[in-house]
């Protein structure tokens, strides 16, 4: 779509503008300055000096005299009056002027003195009152004139953005597919008595595409498309905000049909409340956009779009029918969307023969369209960095980890000793995974440091997404989570601080299994903790008294621990292949998940080489857990 603006002066008439100024003033200052740097003496002095023949050049001013002596040294003093100087500078031999008055022509003068400095002050106030009224000056009619908002209008053009451009995401397609028949047809809606939504509210995480399917809807129906967002109505001066959601609306019904779309809606839609002192300027805006939806009646062809993903924080006035009554849940896309994601994002890449999207995907568990955007793009710098002309499967899986982990650390930061410790702790991960019937398979460990902060990880990825998890697979991940600081334990007898991540995982899953998903004997179906930001990070709040709060916690330290004994002691019973799947690692650094199973299994009989196609099948299969840093990659 294009964008249509208004023409702008170019920047470049207020770079000159400026550009004169300091040439005026730098003309003005120049003879000041030069004069600074002249000595000045006695008007004795300079009698004596002509006297004594050791002056060259004069220069007779209004109101001094400026001479040089015989090696150049310029000098200054007073004009007394003194009938003989011209006298006896003559008889001194030296050489000397009487200053010309320049006459300047008066209508020149007139035009620097007076007409120049109008123009610059006509000029600067003319644009700040412009950039006055680009803030949407127009509840100040009266100073600044009509105001105008900022809403971006695009114009439908054949290039747009279409439901096919917009992987996965299908159920919200399908509900806003309706929107764009009404579009089309409004009167088979109307002959009924039926009335559209005037408002939908598109809710998820970010990154999900709810501006591209705005977008598409817009698109699809071949109507005009304005969009702002929430945090441009906030404006400093109370009323601005107000009046440009007036404006917005004006225009929109004078280009109906079309679709408005209003990203980050919670900026101005927050649940008003009497506490909130001070924030009249979002409440006034809010106010502002209840009356206009109720202002317009149902069938005008306008129809309001937003995006949030707060939807908890909304006001109720602003959900309720008659305003924004629908709601399109767009969430992170699953196993399929994501493939169908990469595959959309592929199209504009040169690949290889050998890119299977379908392992990336699984690779990618918990990705936002937006990450899988960034995954392919990633992956084709790493392919003009390493001077190929297309992108690999490599690059691809490479830039998952990128994305997941950041990039990998050239240099080697890690003493002998620590690289030691970070190959026990991850193979210690990687044993308790493996040992435990129920958890993901190994993918891949490595112990190369990552700009993340990890000094390794091990990278468990599931066959597919998984919607629910039983008890049993909860205490696994448990723990799995335990298992690197367990190796360290049981191979060198000490802890370090390299567990300090999976720490804050296993408690946290611990947790949530207690008070969230009634596995506590105790507490039975009773949630303690709701969650109350579950697209931004699921932050969770306490509801239970402090003897509770108490129970809780002395549950989350047990079931912790008796994870993390199981994981101790499935690891000292396997010391050997702690040792030898360490070694190994240490020495390669990265290693498969293939490699992993072979050494574990040894050497191979019949029924093992089975067992082992089978654990491959099984390892191909790719969702990044464990180590470092990604809660969200996760199902807790
Ligand atoms: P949101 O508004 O939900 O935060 P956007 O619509 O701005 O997310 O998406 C950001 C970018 O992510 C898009 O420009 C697009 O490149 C990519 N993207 C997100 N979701 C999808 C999807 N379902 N299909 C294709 N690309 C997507
Ligand atoms: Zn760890």
């Amino acid at each position: 779509m294009q964008e249509v603006q208004p023409p702008k002066k170019p920047m470049a008439f207020y770079y000159i503008l400026v550009l004169a100024v300091i040439l005026m003033f730098n003309e003005m200052a120049r003879p000041y300055f030069d004069q600074a740097q002249i000595e000045q003496v006695d008007y004795s002095q300079f009698m004596d000096m002509t006297e004594s023949q050791q002056i060259g050049k004069v220069e007779i001013k209004d109101n001094q005299i400026i001479f040089v002596d015989q090696d150049g040294k310029k000098y200054k003093t007073g004009v007394t009056n003194d009938p003989q100087l011209v006298q006896r500078l003559h008889d001194s031999g030296a050489e000397f002027t009487q200053d010309i008055k320049e006459e300047t022509s008066p209508i020149v003068s007139f035009f620097l003195a007076w007409i120049l400095p109008l123009i610059i002050f006509f000029a600067i106030g003319q644009y700040f009152s412009r950039k006055l009224m680009e803030r949407g000056g127009g509840a100040n009619g009266m100073f600044f004139g009509g105001g105008n908002s900022q809403a971006k209008i695009y114009v439908p053009s054949s290039e747009g953005i279409h439901f096919k451009d917009v992987a996965g995401e299908d159920e919200a397609k399908e509900n806003l597919s309706e929107i764009v028949d009404y579009l089309h047809n409004p009167k088979k809606y109307s002959s009924i008595g039926a009335s559209m939504p005037k408002g939908v509210l598109l809710v998820g995480p970010p990154g999900t595409g709810k501006t591209m399917l705005a977008k598409a809807v817009a698109g699809e129906a071949d109507v005009p498309f304005f969009s702002i967002a929430g945090s441009e109505f906030v404006e400093m001066f109370v009323g601005m905000g107000a009046s440009k959601v007036r404006d917005l609306f004006k225009q929109a019904k004078e280009k109906a049909p079309c679709i408005v779309f209003i990203d980050e809606i919670d900026a101005i839609g927050q649940k008003r409340n009497g506490a909130n002192m001070g924030n009249d300027e979002r409440e006034q805006t809010l106010n502002q956009l209840l009356t206009e939806m109720d202002g317009f009646e149902g069938n005008t062809g306008v129809i309001i779009l937003a995006a949030t993903n707060r939807p908890d924080s909304l006001d109720p006035a602003l959900l309720r029918p008659g305003r924004f009554d629908r709601r399109v849940p767009v969430e992170l896309p699953d196993l399929k969307g994501r493939e169908a994601i990469l595959a959309v994002h592929g199209q504009k890449v040169r690949l290889a023969s050998d890119v299977d999207f379908h392992t990336v995907a699984r690779m990618a568990a918990g990705a936002s369209g937006a990450e899988l955007a960034n995954i392919v793009n990633e992956g084709a710098l790493r392919a003009v960095r390493n001077g190929r002309e297309v992108v690999t499967e490599a690059d691809l899986e490479e830039s998952v980890e990128v994305v997941i982990a950041g990039y990998q650390k050239k240099n080697a930061i890690l003493s002998d000793k620590e690289k030691h410790t970070v190959a026990y702790h991850e193979i210690g991960h990687a044993l308790v995974a493996a040992l435990q019937s129920h958890s993901a398979p190994v993918q891949k460990i490595t112990i190369i440091p990552r700009t993340s902060g990890a000094l390794g990880y091990t990278m468990q990825v599931e066959k597919q997404d998984q919607y629910i998890l039983t008890k049993e697979e909860l205490e696994n991940k448990i723990a799995t989570f335990t298992g690197g600081r367990a190796a360290e334990e049981v191979k060198f007898n000490q802890v370090s601080t390299g567990a300090a991540n999976d720490i804050e995982q296993a408690t946290k899953l611990a947790r949530a299994m207690i008070t969230r998903y009634g596995m506590s004997e105790d507490f039975g179906m009773v949630a303690m903790e709701t969650v109350t930001n579950r697209y931004l990070g699921g932050d969770t709040s306490l509801a239970c008294s402090a003897a509770t709060q108490e129970q809780i916690d002395r549950q989350v330290v047990a079931l912790v621990r008796e994870q993390h004994e199981k994981a101790r002691k499935l690891l000292a019973d396997n010391m050997e292949k702690l040792d030898e799947l360490a070694a190994y690692l240490y020495e390669k650094e990265t290693i498969t998940g293939d490699e992993f199973m072979k050494i574990l299994k040894g050497e191979e009989t019949a029924a093992e080489a089975e067992a082992r196609e089978d654990a491959e099948e099984r390892a191909k299969s790719s969702t990044p857990v464990v180590d470092p840093e990604h809660h969200k990659y996760n199902l807790a």
